[in-house]
């Protein structure tokens, strides 16, 4: 059952549609232990939490733990979780998980997910580089249940992040080309289990060439790699015509295109 009722103001629309469906429906929870973030790389340029505060006259650079620190603890009257048993959660989808700002306040994040041994948690983030230093001395414990997914949406972060990602004690590696704001070639995909595309979503969503796309599916088919298309992002190019395609369409219209791997 998905629960959206503990995602702060104005967020709800914008993570309804970030969310693949499948996860919606299967049990799903969000918690932003903290909110803002600082820009860091090219697929920063149009944050949704950015834009999303501006819509609401504040400031996305201003970081700050929310009143949902604490959810997965957090009871009902009658005594039970407000996160139902065996919940999928995801975890910090207004920041990233390793800013470091944070710091300080992720320690009893790690500890919260190792007390709620029955939930499963997805984290994506940008800042792979910084990972390995945050992990807790009891990540072995809990890492079947906590998955990290990597951003790379373009070609000087694939350079950067992918031999990083690909040493990163995760149970399954999943690289986010999303927003895809350029062709991607990757050195190699050995390590890696899914790669999953979209094009930028939102007024000002940069070019996304379906060339590219296909590449990347060419790449994971080459190498055995789960490939998932999510949406084609707001203004897409296909045989040398931009499309301008409606939020509603982006994500029926990548299924459309049938190229999905398992
Ligand atoms: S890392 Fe994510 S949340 Fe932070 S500024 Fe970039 S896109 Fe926004």
């Amino acid at each position: 059952m998905w629960q959206p009722e503990r995602i702060n103001n104005g967020f709800r629309e914008e993570l309804l549609f970030e969310l693949p469906e499948e996860k919606k429906a299967a049990g799903s929870v969000l918690w932003n232990p903290w909110h803002g973030c600082r820009k860091y790389s090219a697929g920063c340029a149009n944050c949704y939490v950015y834009r999303i505060d501006r819509s609401h006259g504040k400031d996305a650079s201003l970081v700050n733990k929310t009143k949902s620190f604490s959810l997965p603890l957090e009871k009902k009257r009658g005594g039970h979780y407000r996160i139902p048993y065996g919940s999928f959660v995801y975890t910090c989808f207004s920041s990233d998980f390793f800013l470091d700002l944070a710091d300080e306040w992720r320690p009893q994040v790690w500890e919260m997910m190792r007390l709620r041994a029955d939930l499963r948690f997805f984290i994506i983030t940008k800042r792979i580089s910084r990972a390995s230093s945050c992990l807790p001395v009891f990540w072995h414990e809990i890492k079947e249940r906590v998955d990290i997914a990597c951003t790379i949406e373009n070609q000087k972060e694939a350079d950067s992040r992918l031999d990083i990602y690909r040493n990163f004690p995760v149970c399954r590696h999943t690289i986010i080309c999303e927003p895809l704001v350029g062709p991607v070639v990757f050195s190699s995909l050995e390590g890696i289990d899914k790669v999953s595309v979209g094009g930028e979503s939102g007024p000002d969503g940069r070019l996304c060439s379906f060339s590219w796309v296909l590449s990347l599916r060419r790449q994971c088919q080459e190498s055995g790699v789960s490939f998932f298309f999510k949406q084609t992002g707001t203004n897409f190019e296909k045989e040398g015509k931009v499309y301008h395609i409606p939020r509603a369409l982006q994500q029926p219209q990548a299924l459309k295109a049938g190229i999905n791997l398992p």
